[in-house]
């Protein structure tokens, strides 16, 4: 079986990200070498590793994971999260409630420091068990196993986790670094394809960031990968957590080039809150408007010449991911509440913004101060757009 490797190599906790076609079952493997290289006590404790999952991924791929630890005589213990107890929606289990659950159940399963957490899952599940690692005992060896395309090129990697708040999404949370990332890209094969497409907008912005030549690759290669399974989607996979890992390694809690990820996402982010994070735009499917939208931008305030907006628009349109193919704005949707709700993300304050912005495909860039109007105008120009271009 053929598996890609990559190291982060972090002082204080190493993560080691594995990435192949059925990398699933080898699962036992990597829990009794993080055993080995993590365990606190002099006794030689066996083995034990606490699960974090949700039941529809679980039902999926729950069996090949206990199956994986059983056979390397790892005793381990599930706590499957029910969205319809939190909520509904997945999002709703990056909650107190739900990080509460885990934490409980964890405890009353008497782990030891030297229990491995393993989180099964997309990024919902990724971000609040690698809170509930952090937290528990000040901190559990982590794995994660990423199940979603999203989670398998981004967020199960660099070691951000968060819950929600009343007031703002992943406003609670640490960074924790996993020491293993799993991932298995067969269990692509059950995603939705939306999920797929949400997880494309990660991979594009990967390309727009920093790499030219991926963009190429991608134009070409785009149908197949967006079909959600083979050899394009794994090589995709891996040239993106090799990207993100390159990056987080050298900015690990975004004091700098990390911020460059968020290509994309201020856009993203305000599309989403004035949407009230509802499910019918995805956060990856955002990401693809956004990424427009900086492009755009990035013409307008004259960082780039016209054929950037040109470029990203043809590849878009070839594989069916314009703006208006992904989600409809309500009408009741205007630019100020964008605006507003670009101005509350993180950092803004006053008449600029700090955003993310291109010279070309492929080089991303700081733009610290950018003025308030032409912001309003790429805004203005979009919701236009939305609502003259036939559905
Ligand atoms: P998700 O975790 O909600 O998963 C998407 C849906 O797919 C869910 O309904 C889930 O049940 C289902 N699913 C997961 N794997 C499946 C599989 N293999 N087969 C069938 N169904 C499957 O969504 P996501 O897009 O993976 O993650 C989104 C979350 O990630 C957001 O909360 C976002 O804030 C977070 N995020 C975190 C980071 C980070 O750095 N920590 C980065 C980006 C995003
Ligand atoms: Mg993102």
């Amino acid at each position: 079986m053929q598996q890609h490797v990559i190291e982060i190599p972090f002082h204080e906790t190493p993560c080691r990200i594995i990435i192949g076609r059925e990398s699933l079952p080898s699962i036992g493997q990597h829990v009794l070498e993080t055993h080995h290289s993590t365990q606190q006590s002099t006794s030689a404790a066996p083995p034990h590793a606490f699960i974090v999952s949700e039941t529809i991924v679980y039902d999926l791929y729950g069996a090949q994971l206990c199956e994986s630890l059983t056979r390397h005589k790892v005793k381990h213990t599930c706590c499957v999260l029910d969205r319809h107890d939190y909520g509904g929606s997945s999002e709703s289990l990056k909650s107190y409630d739900a990080l509460r659950a885990i934490c409980e159940h964890a405890l009353s399963s008497h782990i030891t420091r030297d229990s491995i957490l393993i989180t099964l899952g997309g990024g919902v599940i990724g971000d609040v068990g690698g809170v509930a690692a952090n937290l528990l005992l000040r901190g559990l060896p982590l794995i994660h196993v990423p199940t979603t395309l999203l989670a398998q090129v981004d967020s199960a990697i660099g070691g951000k986790t968060a819950i929600n708040s009343r007031h703002g999404k992943n406003l609670i949370g640490t960074f924790y670094q996993p020491r293993r990332v799993v991932c298995d890209s067969a269990t692509l094969t059950t995603l939705p394809q939306r999920h797929i497409t949400a997880g494309y907008g990660e991979i594009l912005k990967y390309a727009c960031i920093k790499d030219e030549p991926f963009f190429q690759w991608l134009d070409q290669h785009a149908t197949s990968l967006l079909q959600g399974e083979g050899r394009d989607i794994l090589y995709a996979i891996s040239h993106c957590a090799a990207m993100k890992a390159d990056i987080v390694m050298h900015d690990e809690k975004e004091q700098g080039q990390r911020a460059l990820l968020n290509l994309g996402h201020s856009f993203c982010h305000a599309l989403e809150a004035a949407n009230a994070f509802d499910e019918s735009l995805l956060h990856g499917e955002g990401v693809l408007i956004g990424l427009l939208l900086a492009a755009r931008l990035s013409v307008t305030l004259k960082h780039a010449p016209p054929s950037l907006e040109q470029r990203l628009y043809a590849h878009l349109e070839r594989h069916q991911l314009l703006p208006e193919q992904l989600w409809t704005p309500a009408t009741s949707l205007t630019t100020d509440t964008l605006l507003t709700c670009m101005q509350r993300d993180k950092k803004n304050r006053g008449n600029t913004m700090t955003l993310i912005l291109m010279r070309a495909i492929g080089k991303a860039f700081i733009a610290p101060q950018c003025p308030i109007d032409p912001i309003r105008q790429t805004l203005d120009h979009y919701l236009t757009q939305q609502r003259t271009t036939p559905q």
